[in-house]
């Protein structure tokens, strides 16, 4: 099949929809190619549904065995997100030539972006806040997407929100469609058509269909993963290095208080940044979903008796190395360095801290093996894109987490959505 479009955008997560909404409006017409599917709200916040719009139910695994969470749906992994939000990146990117301030500022108010307010920062977050500033953390509550009013404390942001509470970008594609811009579901971006170094079109699959899609202009926003399987599979060689997932680890203790259910608190409520700038880490109270849950626990037979209502836990999120790669073949390499471990580590010391001065004995705290949930840097300003976001090839751009020029060790949605927002008014520049 053929199709034609002035702008196309693959992908509709943080990257694409901001981007595809501000085209729209400005009266572009724009077509977004997404390889996932509406999720329906019924399906949303539920541990079968939820993992089943996980890559590869989440257990997509570099070839040492780092787990790297991404989701393939309309909204793209901001639909999983905990609504965390924080400005990262903003002097790196303005070393780049890209100022971000303006935009970072629109993007907060687009997004409702405020510390979580004090009633939904439950008994288990509160106590380690508590412990956390006696001991110096200086611990806060989370600046978050997410309103208070509809939030119900389910505690399954990562199953996606069933009450609409947390802003996901699908509101951006909404709004997108709303203003005359297109979607397509289902269609699995395989490469650019490339004719004498100008980008002409894509060409995509939807089971054993086979779709060309021409366009003027072609803005890659599949993620940090997936930009760089399409990219590489055109022929842009340089692209899929520098992968970074901003690792993370969760440490666990088992606290028996009836009164304390961190599980059923939004995720990552409170937050420690202080060690973010000097030492490259920050904590957060968090724990997994029952399921996945099961795969982590240890195999002491004392710890795996305790249900998640029992546990508290702590999230180390880094800023990681950028020695990665993804190939053409969608398989990704990631070894966490020897600078790696030592800031998880340094992150579950302090965890560790926190549960004894709450009363667990040493015995019951476990920690799990990194993983990653913000993979990017592979199309990196500089390396891949220039600071205009535009590769080698005349008419292809790339604007997600893979243009990033270093790992945020943070949540990164908000820079990619001012990102977004700041490309969009360049090329809208272009043409007027
Ligand atoms: C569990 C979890 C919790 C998180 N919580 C937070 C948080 O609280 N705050 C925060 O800032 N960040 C959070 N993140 C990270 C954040 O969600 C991502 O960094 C962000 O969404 C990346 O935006 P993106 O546009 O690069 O990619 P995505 O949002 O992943 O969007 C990429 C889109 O491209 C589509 N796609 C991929 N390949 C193709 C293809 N070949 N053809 C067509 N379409 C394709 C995908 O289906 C997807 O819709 C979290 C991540 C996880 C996994």
């Amino acid at each position: 099949m053929k199709i034609k479009a002035d702008i196309v955008i693959v992908g509709s997560g943080a990257g694409g929809a901001a981007l595809a909404k501000e085209l729209t409006k400005s009266g572009r017409e724009v077509l977004v190619i997404e390889r996932g599917n509406f999720v329906k709200d019924k399906d949303l916040g539920t541990q079968r549904a939820g993992l089943g719009f996980y890559d590869r139910c989440g257990l997509r695994t570099s070839k040492e065995g780092v787990i790297v969470y991404r989701t393939l749906m309309v909204g793209g992994t901001t639909v999983v997100s905990c609504g965390n939000a924080i400005v990262a990146l903003e002097e790196e990117l303005k070393d780049s030539g890209i100022d971000l301030s303006q935009e970072f500022e629109e993007s907060k108010r687009e997004l409702g972006v405020e510390p979580l307010s004090d009633n939904l920062i439950g008994k288990g977050s509160t106590l380690i806040m508590d412990i956390g500033n006696r001991l110096n953390l200086e611990m806060r509550p989370m600046t978050k997407f997410i309103n208070a009013k509809k939030c119900v404390s389910c505690g399954l942001c990562i199953l996606g929100c069933r009450t609409g509470a947390k802003w996901s970008s699908v509101s951006f594609i909404e709004e997108m469609r709303r203003h005359g811009g297109k979607l397509l579901t289902g269609l699995d971006v395989k490469t650019v058509a490339i004719h004498k170094r100008q980008a002409i079109g894509l060409v995509a699959r939807k089971g054993r269909e086979e779709f060309r899609i021409y366009a003027n202009k072609i803005i890659l926003s599949a993620g940090g993963f997936g930009s760089a399987v399409i990219l590489k599979r055109s022929g842009i060689d340089n692209a899929g290095n520098k992968f970074f997932v901003d690792l993370f680890n969760v440490t666990y203790g088992v606290l028996k208080n009836k009164d304390i259910n961190l599980y059923k608190e939004p995720s990552m409520a409170v937050v420690s940044t202080k060690f973010a700038e000097e030492k490259g880490f920050i904590i957060a109270p968090f724990i997994d979903v029952p399921l996945v849950l099961r795969w982590l626990m240890p195999r002491h037979k004392h710890l795996r008796g305790h249900r998640h209502r029992n546990l508290l836990g702590i999230m180390t999120k880094i800023k990681d190395d950028n020695k990665g790669k993804v190939t053409e073949k969608e398989r990704f390499f990631k070894i966490p360095s020897k600078e790696d471990y030592e800031k998880l580590n340094a992150g579950a010391e302090i965890a560790r801290q926190i549960f004894m001065e709450a009363g667990i004995k040493r015995q019951d705290i476990f920690v799990t093996k990194p993983r990653g949930a913000h993979p990017g840097g592979t199309a990196a300003i500089g390396e891949v894109v220039d600071n205009n976001l535009r590769t080698q090839i005349e008419n292809l751009y790339v604007c997600d987490a893979s243009v990033l020029p270093e790992s945020p060790g943070a949540p990164p949605i908000l820079t990619i959505v001012a990102l977004a927002k700041w490309l969009a008014k360049k090329l809208i520049m272009e043409v007027s």
